[in-house]
């Protein structure tokens, strides 16, 4: 059997071991969620509430405490990881907020006699399967209004985060949620197609690779079981001529490296238009360079190591194999040599579609710029990739913003500004990043049934 475990990606200690469970407690977690769904669905929505507000709470009293684990297990700095357990306390409220407004019958403008109403009720137990990025604010978009709804959930959480995993469970619990209601499970990937194909179960969720996404689709398909998928990301970072340059600069270097460049929704193909090309590239490089890798328990760190020692050789070899094949480097980074998974600011120039990093996801703090003369040029370089999930466009012209945004495959445009989250904006990508949304109602109705109850 595998195991879970806690690796510092400053230090390269392996801190910690969990042992994956059994398939036979794997059953009786199933057992125990699908027992809780029967009276966790009958709760009062003030119930579920309280839960809720608790859960927020307290994630504000021990958002040091919470954030160090996560400063420990993937590696983000302090300052990062704090914003990370704030945003998680607001995605908790938020549904406490809602959750009532959410759940309220619809009537239905109907043409015959009587009345129509569309309900929204539970639809059982459901799976997780969450990535290390993020890992408290992946598990609470899913959770919280899964929770909300009536649903109970099974997470299984990425490998290399087991004990902010269990932090979740354990801040659900002391927040009142009855047992089942939520359950952590160190489990394989063929224990979640097990799961999956456990007729109990009625839906599933994971944020991760394109790779684990086909995976958990194929088994989800066999077993007509829904899925919602938020996968990989290319996003384009569009600057027009007529850009503010020293607010866009900034922007990208936010975008492209907070999080040490490990996010989704980070900017990582920088389009800039022939006019200001040079100028951006001067102020952006000028940006990136200043961030540089530290030690990430410290408050002043913007870049900490990456996750994990691995991630630094895949980024690593997608660089180096473009930079062979000629593109052009903008801003000579990469690996550091203390020890710990760190690597340096990385901006590459030139890059043609015969490169791998063309079309493929850089999930680390090294981008892409390309030049472009005009607007239709960029939609076209923008949509030229196989992902769809966010993007950004800077300029002072808001018509052309607004027809690039019309334009542009994703499931997501920011307008001079870089990507973000937030409880009451949908998130979701299309093409190979994936379908459906999660957050605001979008992500609570995912997993609800909408029963027609239809009166004489
Ligand atoms: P990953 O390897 O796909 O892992 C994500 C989760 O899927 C982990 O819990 C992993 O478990 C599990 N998993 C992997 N293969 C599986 C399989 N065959 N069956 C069931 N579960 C499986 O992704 P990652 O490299 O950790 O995360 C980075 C990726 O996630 C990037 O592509 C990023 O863009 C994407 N992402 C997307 C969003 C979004 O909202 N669209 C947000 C964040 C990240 P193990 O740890 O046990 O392998």
């Amino acid at each position: 059997m595998g195991v879970y475990t806690t690796t510092n990606p400053a230090t390269g200690e392996a801190v910690k071991t969990f042992p994956e469970i059994s398939d036979a407690e794997l059953q009786e977690l199933i057992t125990r969620s699908h027992a809780a769904y029967r009276s966790w669905r009958t709760t009062s929505l003030d119930e579920r509430r309280a839960v809720l507000i608790r859960a927020a709470e307290i994630h504000r009293e021990r958002a040091e405490e919470l954030a160090a684990l996560l400063t420990l297990e993937m590696g983000k700095p302090a300052a990062q990881a704090r914003s990370e357990v704030a945003l998680v306390a607001s995605i908790y409220q938020y549904y406490a907020d809602n959750v009532e407004k959410f759940m309220a019958d619809e009537p239905l403008e109907i043409s015959g006699p009587g009345t129509a109403v569309v309900r929204t009720e539970p639809i059982g137990p459901l799976v997780g399967v969450m990535p290390w990025n993020y890992p408290y604010y992946q598990v609470a978009r899913f959770a919280a209004p899964n929770i909300a709804l009536g649903n109970t959930i099974i997470l299984k959480h990425a490998r290399n985060c087991p004990q902010s995993a269990l932090a979740i469970e354990q801040v659900l619990t002391e927040a009142g949620l009855p047992d089942g209601v939520y359950l952590n499970a160190f489990v394989s990937s063929s224990q979640v197609a097990d799961a999956i194909a456990d007729p109990r179960v009625q839906g599933v969720s994971l944020t991760g690779s394109e790779k684990a996404g086909a995976a958990v689709a194929e088994v989800a398909g066999r077993n007509l079981t829904k899925c919602v998928l938020e996968l990989g990301g290319s996003d384009p970072f569009i600057v027009l001529d007529d850009a503010d340059l020293d607010e866009a600069a900034a922007a990208a270097a936010t975008g492209r490296l907070g999080n040490a460049g490990q996010a989704c929704t980070a900017s990582k193909r920088f389009l800039v238009q022939a006019g200001v090309y040079d100028e951006f590239v001067r102020r952006f490089v000028g940006q990136a360079a200043c961030w540089t890798p530290g030690d990430p328990t410290s408050a002043d760190t913007k870049i900490g190591p990456l996750s994990s020692e691995s991630a630094v050789e895949e980024l690593e070899e997608l660089v180096e194999e473009a930079v062979a094949q000629g593109a052009e480097v903008l801003l000579d980074g990469g690996r550091t040599d203390e020890p710990g998974a760190f690597y340096r600011p990385t901006l590459l120039g030139g890059v043609t579609p015969e490169m791998r990093l063309y079309s493929e996801e850089l999930f680390g703090p090294a981008g892409v710029v390309y030049r472009f003369e005009t607007v239709e040029e960029a939609i076209e370089l923008a949509n030229d990739s196989p992902y769809g999930l966010s993007s950004s466009v800077f300029t002072g012209d808001d018509e052309k913003a607004q027809h690039i945004a019309e334009s542009l495959e994703t499931g997501m445009v920011w307008i001079n500004s870089t990507s973000k989250s937030a409880p009451d904006l949908p998130f979701g990508g299309v093409k190979r990043s994936g379908f459906g949304r999660e957050l605001a109602r979008f992500g609570f109705n995912e997993f609800a049934n909408k029963k027609l109850v239809r009166n004489p």
